[in-house]
């Protein structure tokens, strides 16, 4: 069944790279495995998937065991980082995609052991439950994180509003586009279930999809 799911995106990834006249291989496929079994995420990596995205640090802590080794697997920060979590946090991802201040940069940067990969999430829509540094409080961000030796600064992050319309989301994804290319930065995350076609034919480099390959999750009570 994952295997299928996993295929299915994979074509329609490649799809959307070629109407916007990019390579599918500049776009990164990011399998969301939030609150989703151990089991699972096996199931994915048998099926060739590599790379993993996780939203509750204690959750995927827990999971992190039942994978076993999985050496060449990688697995990203999508969700909230609390500034108590940095430290596991940094023994546990490969990539944190949620930071949005010094104060968690500046963390990540003295506890991680080994460099660690970041991107900073930009809120670009006024929803009170969205994460993520203004536009305006943007560059001095960037300045910050590259002068963090322990970091590596990858690119921007961001969530557009929620719609059925994937239309809703293309500004949003637009407007990522621009702020990074006013940073020289060079990745853009963006682009869920939903709308991850319209992320490409913007320049999303990874794409993090959860729904359409592992099923729908339960609410969050
Ligand atoms: C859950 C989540 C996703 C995946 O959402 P789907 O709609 O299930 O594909 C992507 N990005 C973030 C930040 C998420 O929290």
């Amino acid at each position: 069944m994952i295997a299928e799911k996993l295929a299915e995106i994979r074509a329609r990834i490649a799809r959307a790279a070629e109407r916007a006249g990019r390579r599918a291989s500049d776009v990164e496929l990011i399998a969301v495995s939030k609150v989703k079994p151990a089991s699972d995420i096996l199931e994915a990596y048998a099926a060739g998937q590599r790379l993993f995205g996780e939203s509750y640090v204690q959750e995927f802590q827990r999971k992190r065991p039942e994978l076993g080794d999985l050496s060449d697997a990688k697995f990203h920060l999508i969700g909230k980082l609390q500034s108590n979590k940095t430290r596991v946090a940094a023994g546990l991802f490969d990539a944190v995609q949620t930071v949005a201040s010094e104060k968690i940069a500046r963390r990540l940067n003295d506890q991680t052991e080994t460099p660690l990969d970041v991107f900073l999430e930009v809120k670009l829509s006024d929803e009170e439950a969205k994460g993520g540094v203004a536009p305006e409080q943007l560059c001095p961000l960037v300045d910050y994180v590259q002068g963090c030796t322990n970091l590596r600064l990858r690119g921007l992050m961001t969530m557009p509003p929620w719609s059925q319309d994937p239309e809703v989301a293309r500004p949003y994804f637009r407007r990522l586009r621009e702020l990074a290319e006013q940073h020289g930065l060079r990745e853009l995350s963006m682009g869920m279930t939903n709308d991850f076609e319209t992320a490409i034919e913007e320049g999303a480099t990874c794409v993090r999809v959860g729904t359409a390959i592992f099923g729908k999750r339960p609410k969050p009570a």
